[in-house]
């Protein structure tokens, strides 16, 4: 085992994800440039950025998924198959834990996002909560509420910036007592050997990816518009 524990963004989505911007290369640079020994790779409905960049090998890769459920959003992390949408979170845990993951709620109470909210029950399976995500809002008090339902559940509480452009990679992070390989990682953040860390993005990011979304959404709009 390391001396010092790692330090791992596990929530980082790239431009393989429907919703952001970052590219493979652009992970392996921030996430070294802000001093992470890995990442979690989390786009929705694909692997395939995630496992291109496992093959990479640069840095710690944890596989992953952000999965929407028909109640929010789980992180199924160290996994190498797909897991479909809209199942319900039993379901989604199931699937996660047969595909040899470990199922992590993500940003439970943040408004604006889809979290599973801060009455979930204690019999789901779930092995750990994303209670530091830097893209929450508001911030401080989602940490707060979200880590008093990881005490609740006793859970291990994650870390994870939930970055869509490479600048936002590493503001959060979790400490892993662990070997660098993902099934470790997995396996020290299932017994709680880790410690989550990390700050909000800034305003001015925020702004910049309020104009990104707004943008998205026009040429949507316009392309169904003109499309046959
Ligand atoms: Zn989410
Ligand atoms: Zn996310």
């Amino acid at each position: 085992m390391k001396n010092s524990p790692l330090k791992i963004d596990l929530h980082v989505h790239t431009c393989y994800s429907e919703d952001a911007t970052t590219t493979l290369k652009e992970v392996v640079h921030y996430a070294k440039k802000n001093g992470l020994d890995g990442v979690a790779i989390t786009d929705h409905k694909t692997l395939q950025g995630a496992l291109k960049l496992v093959k990479r090998n640069q840095l710690t890769i944890i596989p992953g998924l952000e999965i929407e459920t028909q109640r929010g959003h789980i992180l199924a992390l160290n996994i190498k198959t797909l897991i479909p949408p809209k199942l319900s979170i039993t379901e989604t845990v199931q699937k996660i834990h047969e595909a040899g993951g470990i199922a992590v709620v993500a940003h439970p109470t943040v408004v604006l996002k889809t979290g599973l909210g801060q009455k979930i029950k204690s019999n789901l399976n779930l092995d750990a909560v994303e209670v530091i995500n830097s893209s929450a809002f508001p911030f401080f008090l989602s940490t707060h509420w979200s880590c008093r339902l990881a005490k609740r559940l006793n859970l291990p509480q994650t870390a994870g910036s939930d970055a869509h452009h490479a600048t936002e990679i590493g503001a959060a992070y979790t400490l892993v007592d662990a070997d660098s390989n993902s099934d470790d990682v997995a396996e020290a953040i299932r017994k709680g050997a880790i410690t989550p860390c990390g700050k909000p993005i800034t305003w001015a990011r925020r702004v910049e990816r309020g104009a990104f979304y707004l943008t998205r959404i026009r040429r949507r709009r316009y392309s169904s518009k003109f499309s046959i």
